[in-house]
Parts: C-alpha cells; structure tokens; sequence
C-alpha cells in the first residue's frame, strides 16, 4: 500500500538506511526505556527502535499512518497517541521520558517549545530538524544564529549537533538540509532563571528589535544606574549577552518586583 506524502503535515520520509542505523546508534535505545516518538510516520525509525524496545509510544496526527500502525506493528509493543503533538500531554506518560523524532519542520520551533515545558520529566530527546534550526538552537552568542531560540533553549537544555543529514536521504527530498539534535535537560539545581515567564518576556523583548542597543530595548524596565549594577554594557545588543546575563537581567527585575 502506497502512501502520498502530505505537505501540510511535513512529511519526508528517512529513506537512508545508513543514516537511519546512525541516528539508533545516537539514541541508544535500551529495553526498558519509556521512548515516545513523535511522527512515526512509514516507520523508518519506529522499526528500528522496536528491535531494541519492549514498549514504544508513538505520537501521530495523520489517520491514514494511524491506520497503517495498528496493523503493520505488532500492537503489544506500540501504544498509538492519535492527534496533535503540540497538544500532546507528555505528563499523562511515566518519566523518565525519551522522547525522538524525524520532526514535521513546519511546526517544530513550537514542539520544541512545548516539550520544553516537560524538562524535567525528560532524560533526552534525539531530533532531527532542519540544519538551520540546529544552528540556532546551538549558536554562541555574537555569532549569526544566536538569537531568542539560542537562550530560550540553553537556559534548559545541553544541546549538541550529532549529525548532518542531505535532502537526498528522504523522500520526497526537503529543500534545506537537516541534522539531528540530542537535547538533555539541566538538573534543575543548575536552572537559575527565578520567574520563566518574565525570563521569557525579556528576552523576547530584547531580540524584537535584533539591531538595537539594550538600552533601547529594554528601557521600559532598566535605567542606565541598572545595567550599571547589573555590570552589563547597555550599548551591548541582544545578540551579545549569554544566558548567564539575560538571567541575571530576569533575576534583578524579579526582585525588584514589589520595591
Ligand atoms: N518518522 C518518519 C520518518 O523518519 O520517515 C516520518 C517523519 S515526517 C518528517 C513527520 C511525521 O510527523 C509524519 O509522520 C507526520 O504525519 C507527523 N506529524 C506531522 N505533524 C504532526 C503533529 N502535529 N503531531 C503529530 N505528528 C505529526
């Protein structure tokens, strides 16, 4: 049985047998885990994955895959999560959680963000995004691709880019490259941030405007005697601060609250 790759659920499909066996190897799945795997799509990692697994969830929105799951697998080994990843609640599942997926790239800042949000249920998550997306999440500060991504990720997660993937070892071909992306949440003694939100709202306030000073970005809330004390240069620009100020910026504003 054939199946039409759909667009509007980013469906390119691993084709690359040596790609698929290297991507298992980065995982290192182990019997006992409680793997989920986002968008199992035609299998090319949820086969794989089942040698090494007694158990795996899967998370799928199309009901012609759906269909195809519950017979092509051996139901005693697959739960099937039917509907949207991005609604999925990842705390209905026993941690500690691994979560892996070939992602649909047109939703996947948003998944990021929305697994983010079960940090500390996750031991790792292997993804493969597109490359650019990788370069972002990666990025040094001062470098191109350091920008809101960058932070809102680090702050939480060591991340490392595992491999490069070509457009050719799928099918239908994607038009950019991908690589795949191992995440792993910090302890959270390690997470310094004090109020996220406001964390959230800071540094998304200071990289709207990506080419202004700190000073103009974040004046509504910080003074020149602040950054002062703060000892960060208000000439500096978003793109120049690491995790460690922009938390140090979140940290100040949040104890001051109520002065
Ligand atoms: N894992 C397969 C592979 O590597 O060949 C398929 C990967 S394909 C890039 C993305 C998969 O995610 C597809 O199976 C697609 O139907 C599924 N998908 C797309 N949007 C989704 C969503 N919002 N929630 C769950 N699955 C989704």
């Amino acid at each position: 049985m054939n199946h039409e790759a759909k667009k509007r659920f980013g469906q390119n499909f691993l084709v690359d047998q040596a790609i698929i066996a290297d991507i298992v190897r980065a995982i290192r799945p182990e019997a006992n885990d409680n793997m989920v795997e986002i968008g199992p799509g035609l299998g090319a990692l949820t086969r794989p994955l089942l040698q090494h697994l007694h158990l795996l969830h899967v998370v799928e929105i199309d009901r012609d895959i759906i269909a195809r799951l519950k017979t092509d697998y051996p139901q005693e080994k697959i739960v099937i999560h039917e509907g949207d990843a991005l609604q999925f609640d990842f705390a209905a599942l026993d941690p500690p959680l691994r979560i892996v997926g070939n992602l649909p790239y047109n939703i996947s800042s948003p998944l990021l963000f929305h697994f983010a949000q079960y940090a500390a249920r996750i031991t790792d998550m292997h993804f493969m995004l597109q490359n650019e997306v990788v370069e972002r999440m990666v990025a040094e500060p001062s470098t191109p691709a350091y920008g809101r991504l960058s932070v809102m990720l680090q702050y939480r997660f060591y991340m490392e880019k595992l491999l490069d993937v070509p457009p050719q070892s799928f099918r239908p071909a994607p038009k950019v490259d991908s690589a795949i992306v191992r995440m792993i949440p910090l302890p959270k003694a390690e997470i310094e941030v004090g109020n996220e939100m406001l964390f959230a709202r800071i540094v998304a306030e200071a990289f709207g405007q990506r080419r202004k000073t700190l000073r103009n970005t974040l004046k509504a809330r910080l003074v020149d005697a602040d950054f002062d004390r703060l000892g960060i240069d208000a000439q500096l620009r978003a793109e120049n601060l690491g995790v460690a100020e922009f938390t140090r910026i979140a940290n100040f504003l949040n104890e001051r609250v109520g002065i």
